[in-house]
């Protein structure tokens, strides 16, 4: 963030957080803000302080089940909040209230309330990481009825919901966004916090795999990972280990893979966890085995819910934009890795996946 002189600008810190200084110095020299390669102009930050200023209560939502950039920046920016002096709740809009196994790592839970718990109209909402009312699920209602929403977010297909948007397309996570207004909060960046905005910046970069893996991404890292938080301990939680079931649900979709043209794709109905008691969020990984296989330049995972709702996962390898095949069936997300919920059969929602992809074929 550089001033037109190319000077680094200022930290603001606003009308809040006077007095808190990050733990950590930011990596110019102090005062600065670290990069982040962010485009959201200064004056939207500084509204953003002062809604937040304004505020005693603070309700925080992110998108229904959870990743790890939704709920990890959720959490962060929420235990900053609570430091700096709000009453902070936090929660997602599933109606089946519980955070995935795998994300049960996190500090910072004791601010999760369920969706019931969620005040009708809050005063001030901020979102994380949903591109859209709908992401919200049940707290959808209540973003709708807010008196004053921020919505935090890195999806192209975000519509802007809020009366106040921190939208940037060009960042790898929300977390990014999340770990920018805790700086201009005057926050701290202790070792919790930190954890919380590298499972986002892990998560939404497969482990600084994407193209999305700028510099500012690895700057950003080296900030977090000098907090003194357990990288391996992290990773092992994110993506390392599973229930047995896993296994045998794992088994039974592999088994049924296909491959046609350049698509590959599988199902899995809710009986093959049932089997098992393994919950629907376990399965968030299966799409990266899929998506591997070289022949195909698109992989689908299509996952019954709790409910007998088709959770879809698309990813691309970059030749068609699946975030858009996927927002055409009503869902979202990005250029090469989006998704939509379908409450049709596995082949109605398939014959309506190729017939788009078909097209984008075509136009490719
Ligand atoms: P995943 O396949 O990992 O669940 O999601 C990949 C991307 O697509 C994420 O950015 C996620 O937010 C987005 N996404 C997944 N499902 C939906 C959906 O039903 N609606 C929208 N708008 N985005 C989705
Ligand atoms: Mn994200």
């Amino acid at each position: 963030m550089r001033d037109r002189t190319g000077r680094p600008s200022r930290v603001d810190p606003g009308a809040v957080g006077q007095g808190l200084s990050p733990a950590l110095p930011p990596t110019g020299p102090e005062g600065t803000l670290p990069p982040s390669g962010s485009v959201i102009p200064e004056a939207a930050w500084r509204r953003a302080l002062d809604l937040i200023g304004k505020a005693d209560e603070i309700a925080l939502a992110c998108h229904v089940s959870p990743d790890g950039d939704a709920l990890g920046s959720m959490l962060a920016t929420g235990s900053v909040l609570r430091a700096l002096g709000k009453r902070v709740i936090a929660s997602f809009g599933d109606r089946h209230f519980a955070v995935p196994r795998l994300l049960r790592f996190l500090p910072g839970q004791d601010l999760l309330v369920p969706p019931a718990d969620v005040p009708a109209e809050p005063e001030l909402m901020i979102t994380f990481d949903s591109s859209t009312p709908d992401r919200l699920g049940l707290l959808g209602a209540n973003t709708a009825k807010a008196h004053e929403v921020i919505v935090i977010d890195h999806h192209l297909s975000n519509t802007g919901f809020g009366t106040l948007s921190l939208i940037d397309p060009h960042v790898a996570a929300t977390a990014v966004l999340a770990e920018q207004l805790i700086y201009r909060l005057g926050g701290s960046l202790d070792r919790d916090i930190a954890t919380c905005l590298y499972a986002g910046l892990v998560t939404d970069t497969g482990s600084f795999r994407y193209s999305s893996t700028t510099p500012e991404v690895h700057q950003m890292a080296a900030r977090l990972v000098a907090t003194g938080l357990h990288t391996d301990e992290i990773a092992r939680e994110l993506w390392d280990r599973s229930p047995f079931g896993y296994l045998k649900v794992l088994a039974a979709a592999l088994d049924r893979v296909s491959l046609e043209d350049h698509l590959v794709w599988t199902y899995v109905p809710r009986v093959d966890r049932a089997a098992y008691g393994l919950p629907y969020t376990e399965l968030e990984g299966l799409i990266d085995i899929v998506r591997r296989t070289d022949e195909a330049e698109v992989a689908a995972v299509l996952k019954e819910d709790d409910h007998g709702a088709w959770q879809v996962s698309t990813r691309s390898k970059g030749a068609v934009d699946v975030g858009s095949i996927c927002a055409e069936l009503g869902g979202g997300g990005h250029h090469n890795a989006a998704g939509f919920t379908s409450h049709g059969s596995v082949e109605d929602t398939m014959a309506a996946f190729r017939a788009l992809l078909a097209n984008a074929d075509g136009e490719a």
